[in-house]
């Protein structure tokens, strides 16, 4: 009997597939080399068993795993319609006697259809649904999918994935904030002023219009997975990192947490980008990019300012950002603590609070202190300690990856945590469908419209 895990990964023809979710499994198997895979492809379209295998063969060779191609037992490459019953029976049927993971690399609406047609029989005991964001279109249709999904199996067999709580810098926050005495007591409003979490890109669209464009920078990045790392910086200190513990703590935050004043239009930004050039590359305004409607009003660029209304965060600013086709782009958690009451008189200069900074990707965390010495022993001035963290945004699928073959989810998001996620945005989705906050422009290229912060 072959007790190997059974990865089908549905949509295996599409770009996540490609992109991430195989070189991924090629990383993943060449780390851990005690680990084989039973691998199925399915698609609406036939894929003939040489290019299936050149596909694999491609992807893996992409991050370097060649190596790793004799630890996966290649299965079909099956053509199916995955939002019929059928469709899946086939893919059991082609399964090993192991467990089985369905990975949904499909379209948001075929998963959904897809999901409410299985009939739970035809799963065997132990199987694991891995669905891709978005997690529904607003907080009803999640919790209508999260019914549908817990119908077929339990919850601990769901991994709703978001590759973020896999990149090495999120995780690095809990250890910095709970396994270091100097951080751990002060973090909370008491010492704790603003907190920052911003993910700027300098790609454009990159031909992705057909999703994009009916999500926004919103929905794209922020609902699906800056309130999750905020959840992470914001969290009470969890016991254990198991499953309960974290998501429990994570999604205690995520209930708790409001945009700002209860004030969508003073507490959020929008902008798209024009015609620029970013680094060395002309791109064209968002609305003449292939595919784009330009009456959706889609922003590239989005800012929300939440509070976590708990004992330890009210009054606490956190602000989320991301966007597109930005230049110098800034990906990092950023905590600002207050400035000291008193600087002994006979220092001079200033003395701004002390910054945290964890940087996604090179991944790296800063401290930036006010220190005295040099030239004039009583003139401060900042200084800057930082530490490398290794392996960054490589990793963060794979890690997810390793999560769902090891029946581990405390990597993916929890079903009460995806609907709160849109709940959380909801207020600023309306108040900008009302039109209570302009819709500005940025080239691209740029930091971003006049008048934010750079
Ligand atoms: P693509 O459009 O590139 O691929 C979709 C895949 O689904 C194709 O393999 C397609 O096969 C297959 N498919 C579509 N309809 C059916 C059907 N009825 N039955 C069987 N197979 C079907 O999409 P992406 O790969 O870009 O995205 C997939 C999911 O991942 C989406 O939910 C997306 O939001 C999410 N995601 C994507 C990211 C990315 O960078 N691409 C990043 C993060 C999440 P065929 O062509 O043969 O129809």
């Amino acid at each position: 009997m072959n007790a190997e895990t059974t990865l089908a990964i549905l949509g295996a023809s599409g770009d996540l597939a490609g992109r991430l979710l195989l070189p991924a499994l090629g990383e993943l198997l060449m780390e851990e080399r005690d680990r084989t895979v039973h691998l199925i492809g399915a698609g609406s379209t036939a894929m003939d068993d040489g290019a299936w295998r050149q596909r694999v063969t491609d992807t893996f060779s992409s991050v370097g795993a060649e190596d790793a191609l004799d630890r996966v037992t290649l299965g079909p490459f099956l053509v199916i319609d995955a939002s019929k019953a059928e469709g899946i029976r086939t893919i059991v049927d082609a399964a090993s006697e192991g467990p089985l993971v369905l990975y949904f690399a499909l379209p948001p609406a075929v998963t959904a259809s897809a999901c409410a047609a299985i009939d739970p029989s035809d799963l065997p005991a132990g199987t694991m649904l891995a669905l891709e964001k978005p997690f529904g279109t607003d907080e009803r249709s999640a919790r209508e999918l999260n019914d549908t999904l817990r119908r077929l199996v339990p919850e601990s067999q769901i991994f709703r994935v978001d590759h973020f709580l896999g990149r090495s810098t999120v995780l690095n926050v809990i250890g910095s904030r709970t396994a270091n005495r100097i951080f751990e007591p002060i973090w909370s409003h008491r010492d704790i002023e603003s907190i920052s979490i911003r993910y700027d890109e300098s790609l454009g669209l990159e031909g992705r219009a057909g999703y994009y464009d009916g999500a926004g920078a919103l929905v794209d990045m922020i609902q699906s997975h800056l309130l999750q790392v905020l959840a992470i910086v914001a969290m009470e200190p969890p016991a254990t990192l198991d499953e309960i513990d974290l998501r429990d703590a994570t999604a205690a935050v995520l209930r708790a947490t409001h945009i700002w004043k209860d004030d969508p239009a003073a507490s959020s930004r929008r902008a798209r980008y024009t015609a620029g050039t970013v680094g060395e590359r002309r791109m064209p305004s968002y609305v003449d990019e292939p595919g784009v409607d330009a009456s959706r009003g889609t922003e590239t660029l989005a800012e929300i300012v939440c509070e976590v209304r708990t004992a330890r965060w009210a009054g606490v600013p956190i602000t989320l950002r991301s966007g597109k086709a930005l230049g110098d782009p800034a990906r990092e958690i950023v905590v600002r603590i207050k400035p000291v009451r008193h600087v002994p008189t006979g220092l001079t200069g200033d003395a701004p609070g002390t910054v945290l900074r964890f940087s996604l990707g090179p991944d790296r965390l800063a401290v930036e202190l006010n220190v005295n010495g040099g030239a004039d022993p009583f003139a401060l001035h900042r200084a800057v300690l930082e530490a490398d963290l290794g392996l960054g945004a490589q990793r963060a699928y794979a890690e997810v990856l390793a999560g769902i073959l090891d029946t581990d989810p405390t990597l993916a998001v929890r079903g009460d945590a995806a609907e709160q996620c849109w709940r959380i945005i909801a207020p600023v989705q309306e108040a900008w469908r009302r039109g209570d906050v302009p819709l500005e422009e940025y080239p691209a290229g740029s930091t971003g419209p006049d008048g934010w912060p750079a």
